[in-house]
């Protein structure tokens, strides 16, 4: 028998916390506000764009999308994030993915003030957590740990295999399983034998960006698998990066894709931007 460990529920409890504060905020004179800051023409891009856009009306948080183009150059958009980051009335900065050639993230993103942080970029933020230091971590692997809270997996002393090693998911996902005092294991493409190490999982976090990549031989039967994958497929619809069909029935939980760690990541976002505004 697998539970589903879902996130919808979870994120409307902390949309509804957000809103209450953001009202809060906005009576006391500071409505929190979020910039997301975009260069590309990509299409999922733009989906998940719109979709933190509506989450944020809904709760109370205004949110200005600055369209830069596709072609725009690194320059161009590190005055914009130089210039929302002096702004007052800006009180969370996200830099959306991908970035035009020759832009590099984790560069740029260290132009976003730490404060306004609210999606973990910048490098200052990624080592401040690694130092156990407070600072906003990644929304998307804030959701993972979450999502284990919520659900009451334990995590001291458990092992942790987190898969994939990206700034933005797998490294800050490890820290904060750390933190908890789980063993941890980081896996990414280079890793042998993946199958082998990822059985020994108690925890397992996929975060690779390859369709079904994780299947019922990557699974202990006990194991909890948070899949973070979003990968579209050609109807329009999103696949993770478990195989859902073929772990279903061994692991004891599994997250949906959709409806997992993609609401929850929105969320937190939001409760981030709420954070900031108050200092
Ligand atoms: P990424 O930057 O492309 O990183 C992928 C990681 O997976 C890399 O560390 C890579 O290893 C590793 N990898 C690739 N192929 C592998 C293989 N065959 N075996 C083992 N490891 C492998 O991706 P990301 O930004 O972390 O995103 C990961 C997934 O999460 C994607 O599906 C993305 O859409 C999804 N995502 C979801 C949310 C959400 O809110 N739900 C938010 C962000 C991302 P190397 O380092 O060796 O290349």
């Amino acid at each position: 028998m697998t539970a589903t460990l879902g996130g919808t529920e979870l994120a409307a409890g902390i949309r509804a916390e957000v809103a209450t504060a953001a009202a809060e905020l906005a009576a006391a004179g500071t409505p929190p506000r979020l910039a997301v800051v975009v260069a590309t023409a990509d299409e999922s891009s733009a989906w998940y764009v719109r979709s933190i856009a509506r989450a944020a009306e809904r709760t109370g948080i205004a949110c200005s999308v600055v369209d830069l183009g596709e072609s725009a150059p690194p320059d161009r958009i590190r005055a914009e994030l130089d210039a929302l980051s002096a702004d007052p009335a800006v009180h969370g900065i996200i830099l959306q993915t991908p970035l035009p050639a020759g832009a590099v993230v984790e560069d740029l993103a260290a132009s976003i003030d730490p404060a306004k942080d609210v999606d973990g970029a910048n490098p200052l933020s990624l080592g401040r957590l690694a130092a156990g230091l407070p600072a906003f971590a990644p929304a998307t692997a804030e959701a993972v740990l979450a999502l284990l809270d919520h659900h009451g997996v334990p995590l001291s002393g458990a092992h942790a295999v987190v898969v994939g090693r990206s700034t933005v998911v797998g490294k800050p996902a490890a820290h904060l399983l750390l933190q908890r005092d789980a063993t941890v294991t980081v896996c990414h493409s280079r890793t042998k034998d993946l199958a082998a190490v990822t059985r020994t999982a108690d925890v397992l976090v996929a975060a690779v960006g390859r369709p079904e990549l994780i299947t019922a031989e990557h699974v202990a039967e006990d194991a909890v698998v948070i899949d973070v994958g979003t990968n579209p497929t050609p109807d329009g619809g999103l696949v993770g990066d478990v195989e859902a069909g073929s772990v279903t029935g061994r692991v004891a939980a599994l997250t949906p894709v959709p409806g997992g760690v993609g609401p929850v990541t929105t969320a937190l976002l939001l409760r981030h931007t709420v954070a900031s505004s108050r200092g």
